[in-house]
């Protein structure tokens, strides 16, 4: 099985990937170089490919549009994709193994990425390796930021000259998984559930170029550092990703790293779907891996500065196509047409909606959401959860199941074999500074004046 085609670039039986990631490379290199009318007729072409390719090869899309009475051929120009129906994060978590997987592509060669995120659904998806490759190829230094991109011959000439690590993540650690061809790229992972002491000795140790983390985690890294009057190393460029940013932690980090924040949106099913530029005047979509659409509840695109649902369609994806989603569960503002810097990438002005808080545990150390919905992601018949930290040392988890006829023997009870399960997994998670109750409901009310409902609530981290 070909993987992690540049986890071992040393090794000569690997040289093959190390030449299909250079060739990644090269055609994002010329994609990012494509101006405004040559990007609208690669993605029209490319659409009508992958469209086709879902028809043919991928049941979930087969069914969904044959009943909707769509052919590929319906499907010429960008406007007629709005002809397609919404692929529902139901849809995909619905479907079986088979019914999301290309049938081109047998299971053990892809990356099968789990996620709840930000929607407390949790989903499954395959990740063919041309996907996973364009990805990584698709480097924020180089292309938002104008820095030496992270690839083998940096790898190879940092080894040689003994350079300081080039790229840090303080992430979750599930997401290794995705990550693993940059970590022979001189890449770091750091697990986010660490201390903010422990991601400063690492950053003041491995002295990354870049760094990239949530917004909670660096916010923590930053308070820390203050309080205890440690000089913390300087980046050259810092991004964050999975929350909001807001005006006080982008002071906070320039004053900490002496470096602005770089807002990153990305989400597991899809990988990085826009990023800011050094002008800070929105996300910078990049329409050479997807297609965004901002639609208002009747399905329509938003005008410049109003909100719309982020529906994406991905360019690559072919072992699980990703076609007009909706699953993502976020809500942007269309920005204005041009940035100041001139990419011909259309700009979100806001990513609302990853509503997501931190959990501090009694002994004041600090737990990032994504660690605690990473307990939940592989739950049977889970249909949605909201983690609520009711008390510093009290949590209450409200589970709510699938309602279809297998899931009627399924049981979140806590002394059943899954709350047993979720329980154990919690407790490591908490380092048994909390008790965590499980709660099995109907629903999930969304809150008033909000579209979604948040899947971590701390009532009492209100800071
Ligand atoms: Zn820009």
């Amino acid at each position: 099985m070909v993987r992690s085609p540049v986890l071992k670039v040393t090794g000569i039986g690997d040289l093959i990937n190390a030449l299909r990631y250079a060739s990644a490379v090269r055609r994002v290199r010329e994609l990012m170089q494509l101006d405004a009318a040559d990007l609208e007729r690669f993605q029209q072409g490319r659409l009508r490919e992958i469209v086709r390719y879902a028809y043919e090869n991928v049941e979930v899309y087969n069914r969904k549009w044959r009943q909707a009475g769509i052919r590929p051929d319906d499907i010429e120009t960008l406007a007629s994709l709005k002809k397609l129906p919404l692929t529902t994060k139901e849809d995909l978590r619905r479907a079986s193994r088979d019914e999301i997987l290309s049938k081109e592509f047998k299971p053990e060669d892809c990356h099968v990425l789990t996620s709840s995120g930000s929607t407390g659904t949790p989903i499954r998806v395959y990740v063919d390796e041309d996907k996973a490759l364009i990805d990584m190829a698709l480097s924020l230094p180089k292309y938002m930021a104008g820095l030496p991109p992270v690839t083998a011959s940096t790898v190879i000439r940092d080894f040689l000259l003994r350079r300081h690590i080039r790229y840090m993540s303080i992430v979750v650690k599930k997401e290794y998984l995705y990550h693993e061809v940059f970590w022979t790229m001189k890449h770091t992972v750091v697990d986010s559930l660490e201390t903010p002491d422990v991601h400063i000795r690492a950053i003041n140790t491995k002295k990354p170029a870049y760094l990239y983390s949530y917004p909670s985690v660096i916010r923590n890294i930053c308070i820390r550092a203050r309080e205890k009057r440690i000089a913390v190393h300087q980046p050259q460029l810092l991004m964050v990703c999975g929350e909001v940013v807001d005006a006080p932690l982008r002071d906070l980090a320039r004053r900490t790293f002496g470096t602005d924040l770089v807002n990153v949106y990305g989400s597991t099913e899809l990988g990085h779907i826009a990023s800011e530029c050094p002008s800070h005047e929105g996300l910078h979509v990049f329409s050479c891996k997807v297609i965004m659409e901002l639609l208002d509840e009747a399905g329509r695109d938003v005008p410049v500065g109003q909100t719309g649902r982020v529906v994406v369609t991905d360019l690559f994806s072919r072992a699980t196509p990703i076609i007009r989603y909706s699953g993502l569960g976020d809500y942007a503002v269309r920005g204005q047409a041009q940035c100041s810097c001139e990419r011909p990438l259309p700009l979100l002005t806001r990513v609302e909606g990853r509503v997501v808080d931190t959990v501090v545990l009694p002994d004041g150390q600090m737990v990032h959401p994504y660690n605690l919905t990473l307990a939940l992601e592989d739950v049977p018949y889970l249909s949605k959860f909201q983690i609520r930290q009711e008390r510093p040392d009290y949590l209450r988890v409200l589970l709510v199941k699938d309602n279809v006829p297998e899931a009627q023997a399924v049981s979140f009870a806590p002394d059943g074999d899954i709350g047993r399960m979720i329980l154990g997994r919690f407790n490591r998670i908490l380092r048994g500074q909390a008790t965590v109750d499980l709660a099995p409901t109907d629903d999930i009310p969304v809150p008033p004046g909000s579209r979604k409902y948040p899947t971590v609530v701390s009532l009492v981290n209100t800071g």
